[in-house]
C-alpha cells in the first residue's frame, strides 16, 4: 500500500482505493482523514492543512479531490513527459540543471534503477 505524506505537516496519507479507506489508518493524528492534491505542483494536503473551504494551493493551483484515475496514476505512476516527473526534477530551469539534480538524487539512493533510467530518458528528450 503506497503511503504519501501531507506536504505541509507530518500526517500520512493512505492511498487506499478501497471505499472506507485503509483500516490500519485509524489514528487521525498520524493519518489524514481526507486529502486533496494541487493540480499544479502536485503536492498533497491533508484536510487540516487545506480545510474544505480552501480552494487554492499557495502556488496558485487548484486543490482537487483525487478521483479514481488520479489515485490509480499515483498507485501505478506513468511517466511520459516532464510534467509527470516529481517537481524536484521538473522545476529546474535547464536540462543540465535537471540532469544534475537527478544524478544527485540517484547517488543518494532516492530512486530505483528503473525510475532513474525513465527520468533520465524523459529529461534528455526535454
Ligand atoms: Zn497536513
Ligand atoms: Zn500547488
Amino acid at each position: 500500500m503506497p503511503v504519501f505524506r501531507c506536504s505541509a505537516c507530518p500526517r500520512l496519507i493512505s492511498l487506499s482505493i478501497i471505499p472506507g479507506g485503509n483500516p490500519a489508518a485509524q489514528d487521525t493524528d498520524v493519518w489524514a482523514e481526507n486529502w486533496r492534491r494541487c493540480d499544479a505542483c502536485k503536492n498533497l494536503f491533508c484536510e487540516r492543512c487545506a480545510p474544505p473551504g480552501e480552494e487554492h494551493c499557495s502556488c496558485g493551483g487548484t486543490l482537487r479531490e483525487p478521483d479514481d484515475e488520479t489515485r490509480m496514476r499515483m498507485y501505478f505512476p506513468v511517466y511520459e513527459s516532464l510534467e509527470d516527473l516529481p517537481p524536484v526534477l521538473s522545476r529546474p530551469p535547464t536540462k543540465e540543471a535537471r540532469l544534475g539534480k537527478l544524478e544527485e538524487l540517484w547517488e543518494k539512493g532516492i530512486y530505483g534503477k528503473g525510475e532513474y533510467e525513465t527520468f533520465k530518458y524523459i529529461i534528455e528528450a526535454s
